[in-house]
């Protein structure tokens, strides 16, 4: 599989795997194997998940089973809302290791910023949880640090106290909405956009659009729609518990996607959206 390369040098597998709602148990150890033992490379967890214990096992799982070592998988979770601050980030940060079973991680990323409508502070709140995220960087814990859900004015917010750049923003991305501004941000600051939802949560499954789109190629829709991201520049984590999709979502090297399709996909209109706006919500 192909890598991205974060601003620090790190390398990022393309597509990582995602396990929101990936039910925690023999679910998740078999959905997190299966994808290491059928290619993956790049796991996308969260302490908010509740699952991170069985995620590592699946880790420890696909691991063995696949021969590979430590190293050459790469892991990412993401300190929650609850947990921002220094002192809380840290023990988020020890938690989250401990539930998954490993001494360090690949990535670590704000989950959510702490935003106006809450906290009159916003600014001061995400920069101590990025001081916690600095230091455990700094100690080696953590191979690259980032952001989630964050836009052009919280980063802004983020940088200018910074001393360590964020080098990853994971955001809801794919076809009919595309946060255009915020990605136009992130890579002209050398921050990797991975798309969060890349198939809408199997809402963009049934678009009209991109049926016939994905006719053309003879792939699937969900193969259209990594592979779609991927050429936008941004970095898909497909998920999915069933073993066919899982190697499916993975195999999207045999076919290019057209400009003039690109610009077509490009073009459609808001669609498939969570409706989230990180500015409103209130979690
Ligand atoms: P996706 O957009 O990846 O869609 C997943 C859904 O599509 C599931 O219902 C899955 O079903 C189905 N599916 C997957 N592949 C196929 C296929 N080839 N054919 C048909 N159906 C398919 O969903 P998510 O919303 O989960 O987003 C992906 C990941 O992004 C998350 O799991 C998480 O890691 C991350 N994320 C991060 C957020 C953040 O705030 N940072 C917020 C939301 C998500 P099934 O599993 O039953 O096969």
């Amino acid at each position: 599989m192909k890598n991205f390369r974060l601003i620090n040098g790190t390398e990022i597998p393309a597509i990582g795997l995602g396990t929101w709602q990936t039910p925690d148990g023999e679910t998740a150890v078999k959905a997190v194997s299966h994808a290491i033992k059928c290619g993956y490379r790049h796991v996308d967890a969260a302490a908010v998940y509740d699952n991170e214990k069985s995620v590592g096992e699946g880790i420890r799982k696909g691991l063995q089973e696949a021969g590979l070592k430590r190293e050459e998988l790469f892991v990412t979770s993401k300190v929650w809302n609850t947990e921002r601050g220094y002192d809380r980030t840290m023990r988020a940060f020890e938690k989250t290791v401990g539930d998954l079973g490993l001494n360090y991680l690949d990535l670590y990323l704000i989950h959510w910023p702490a935003n106006a409508k809450q906290f009159a502070d916003w600014q001061k709140l995400n920069a101590e949880t990025w001081r916690a995220m600095e230091e455990l960087y700094k100690a080696g814990r953590i191979r690259s640090i980032g952001v989630s859900n964050f836009y052009a004015h919280h980063l802004e917010a983020l940088m200018q106290g910074a001393e360590v750049m964020p080098m990853v923003n994971q955001i809801e991305f794919h076809p009919g909405f595309m946060q255009k501004e915020v990605v136009d941000f992130c890579h002209q600051h050398d921050i990797l956009v991975e798309a969060w939802s890349p198939l809408g949560t199997g809402k963009m499954l049934s678009n009209e659009t991109l049926l016939s789109v994905a006719d053309k190629y003879g792939c699937s829709v969900a193969q259209l729609c990594v592979r779609w991201v991927l050429q936008n520049g941004v970095l898909p984590l497909p998920k999915s518990i069933t073993p066919s999709r899982i190697e499916e979502n993975l195999d999207v090297d045999g076919f290019t996607i057209s400009d003039a399709d690109m610009a077509t996909i490009n073009a459609m209109e808001y669609c498939g959206g969570s409706g989230l706006n990180a500015d409103e919500v209130d979690f």
